[in-house]
């Protein structure tokens, strides 16, 4: 199996690894720090480190399917296609360095957290979901308009009250007796090892209270990558509002022009 060391702590950057099998589909490591596609978020690309040096660029990172189409617990690492002359010098066993491009999945993080606030602000359940590097958009089933600058001022007051966010989680017999906190019709929560990964934000202050007294913003069943605090979203905007059918409404993120 593949340990993912992404999933308690989002912010590691690099981590040693030992090369556990080389196919078609992909390099399998022991340990990664590198996400791979799901819930909605997009999988990371980065490099590993050969002992001697040299990089082996990673484009994508995808969890490994068996031959009837399930998941495994293995990661899949695919390499670039400039990757094609340092592959066939990597061998089962060795020892790599796995560095995740930060500046792209600090980005996924910001969008994905910024996901979880949206869903704040519109109280809906979401039918569709994609969080990349430049943008992310969430699809709320529901009739009523939506108001952009309403949302991305909603966002801004969220980050500007620099919410702690945090990773628990719940057993699936608390999952199955608290339905509600499933928003999403799109995305399964990660189940699978009995329990249930859970992200909350908050909580805002409670009104003439202490700071965090209040309810929290968000909780939820996820199995992304997020920053550590709503601070750190600064600069994301809702950019447009698209009917996309009678009974869904796309709100899309990104990144306000600088200097804005
Ligand atoms: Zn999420």
């Amino acid at each position: 199996m593949t340990q993912d060391l992404f999933r308690h702590d989002a912010y590691l950057r690099e981590c040693a690894a030992t090369v556990l099998a080389i196919g078609d589909q992909g390099i399998v490591l022991d340990r990664t720090v590198f996400y791979p596609l799901g819930g909605g978020q997009a999988g990371d690309s980065g490099w590993l480190l050969l002992a001697d040096g040299t990089e082996l660029p990673i484009a994508d990172t995808r969890k490994a399917k068996d031959a009837e189409g399930r998941f495994t617990d293995q990661i899949w690492h695919q390499a670039a296609p400039q990757a094609a002359a340092v592959l066939p010098v990597l061998k089962v066993g060795d020892r790599v360095t796995a560095r995740v491009d930060w500046e792209r999945r600090h980005r996924l993080m910001r969008f994905h957290t910024a996901t979880h606030l949206l869903c704040h602000l519109v109280p809906q359940l979401v039918n569709g979901c994609s969080i990349t590097p430049d943008y992310a958009r969430l699809d709320f089933n529901m009739t009523d308009p939506l108001d952009k600058d309403a949302l991305s001022a909603g966002i801004a007051r969220l980050v500007a009250a620099a919410l702690p966010v945090t990773v628990a989680s719940i057993s699936d017999d608390e999952l199955d007796a608290n339905p509600a906190l499933v928003r999403s019709m799109s995305v399964q929560p990660p189940r699978g090892s009995g329990r249930v990964r859970t992200i909350s934000i908050g909580a805002l202050p409670a009104a003439g209270g202490q700071p965090g007294d209040g309810p929290k913003v968000d909780y939820q069943p996820c199995g992304g990558t997020h920053v550590a605090n709503t601070s750190e979203i600064a600069g994301v905007v809702v950019t447009r509002i698209e009917k996309k059918s009678a009974t869904t409404r796309r709100v899309v993120l990104g990144f306000a022009p600088a200097g804005t």
